[in-house]
């Protein structure tokens, strides 16, 4: 919850309940969503109220509404569950966190941010990535049988619907828009930007969205490969997924980007053969963060489902402890700790089974679970964690990357 000043047009709205602080982090960050008229929302200390930052010039009732509507549902969630914490770490290295390793990784030349929530980098930062990715699946094909592959960064809307991703996160959809098969069109397009000072879009109604998408969750397009079969006991597959998630004004640094790498380990067969590989995994998780050195815990978790989906899955997902999160501890620019969801590992049911139509030899849908490692979020973490100093890096670490 932060304080800040109150400018004469913004709005104080009491909420429905009083909220504790991870609804309250909840409603802040999801509060870019709220209106194209909304800053931010910001929840007093005391968690029964906020404030509706508003842009100039902004319809005040018109937010006002909304505002309340969305604040209505959000306070509803329930929270405050008992976590049950899996494994625990303690990093070997003493020496301390290292404030703002984005600017720091930038400054080194490193990294480049776009500002748009891309960042392009080379050096340290590319060997680690490589290595984070490359220890996983080694692990993963060493221990689970993990078959390669590859899957393409554009992903159909029918596949997402199938996915229920409309549903859970119709906020972070990006879909993708071409100009239309129209000679007239096309031609405006090019005359248009052929002598402006900068990009030219084309008018609204000369572009078409034709339901492809682009892929939000490492695992959703190894699906439908598999649609049709008939599994044995079960199988594992694990790549290197490329994940866009539009998060608006919620951008910064390697921690929350647009377009990130996530290792993904997808196992698939009998209820029984998913719980054993997600115990395995558990394993291989503890195993890669005792090889980077990090401070971290695996727990329960919740996914940050859309406002009006939010109380019945998150419910859900705790009860029924399907979702394990990896907490990476990293420091912000002023030195203080904050904490970084690195990783999640996950248990479907039988849920894309039944939509994907793949069976098990007893004739029952598939049962399916996943592990994704936020690749550039490990990095940063790995790089709070240990600095610039390759002295205070494990050794097997430091010959590799520096
Ligand atoms: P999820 O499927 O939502 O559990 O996401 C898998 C992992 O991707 C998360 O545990 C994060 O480490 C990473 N991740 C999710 N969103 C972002 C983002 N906006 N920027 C960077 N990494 C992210
Ligand atoms: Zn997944």
């Amino acid at each position: 919850m932060s304080n800040i000043e109150v400018a004469s047009t913004d709005i104080v709205l009491p909420l429905p309940t009083s909220v504790d602080a991870d609804v309250a982090a909840d409603i802040e960050k999801e509060s870019v969503f709220v209106s194209p008229h909304v800053e931010r929302i910001f929840v007093e200390p005391d968690g029964r109220s906020v404030r509706v930052v508003l842009k100039e010039r902004a319809p005040t009732e018109e937010v006002r509404d909304k505002a309340t509507r969305y604040l209505d549902v959000m306070a509803r969630q329930v929270s405050g569950f008992d976590t049950k914490v899996f494994l625990e770490n303690k990093r070997q290295d003493k020496g301390p966190y290292l404030a703002d390793a984005n600017l720091r990784l930038v400054e080194q030349g490193w990294l480049h941010d776009y500002g748009k929530g891309q960042v392009a980098y080379s050096g340290p930062v590319l060997k680690l990535a490589g290595l984070i990715s490359d220890k996983a699946g080694e692990l993963y094909a060493a221990t689970l049988g993990a078959k390669d592959g590859q899957f393409p960064a554009l992903v159909d809307a029918e596949i997402l619907h199938k996915c229920g991703y409309f549903d859970s996160h119709p906020n972070a959809v990006t879909f993708v828009g071409n100009v239309i098969e129209d000679f007239d069109a096309i031609e405006a397009f090019r005359q248009a930007n052929s002598c402006s000072e900068g990009a030219l879009l084309p008018q609204p109604d000369h572009v078409h969205v034709d339901g492809m998408c682009l892929n939000p969750a490492a695992c959703f397009p190894c699906y439908p490969t598999m649609t049709g079969r008939t599994l044995q006991t079960g199988e594992c597959h694990s790549w290197l997924g490329r994940v866009f998630r539009y998060e608006s004004r919620n951008i910064s640094g390697l921690d929350r980007l647009y377009e990130f790498n996530v290792r993904e380990l997808v196992f698939v067969g009998t209820d029984e053969f998913t719980r054993e590989c997600r115990g395995k995994a558990l394993k291989i998780v503890n195993e890669l963060i005792a090889f980077f050195d990090l401070d971290a815990v695996v727990q329960t978790a919740t996914d940050p489902f859309f406002a009006t989906v939010s109380a019945a899955k998150k419910f859900w997902q705790q009860a029924q402890e399907v979702k394990n999160e990896i907490l990476i501890p990293v420091a912000k620019q002023d030195g203080s700790r904050k904490v970084l969801a690195c990783g999640s590992i996950n248990l479907h049911g039988n849920f894309f089974g039944t939509k994907f139509d793949i069976s098990c030899d007893d004739g029952e849908p598939a049962h399916t679970g996943c592990v994704g490692l936020g690749i550039e979020r490990w990095v940063l973490a790995c790089f709070s964690q240990h600095s610039l100093d390759p002295k205070r890096w494990p050794a097997a670490v430091r010959e590799q990357i520096f």
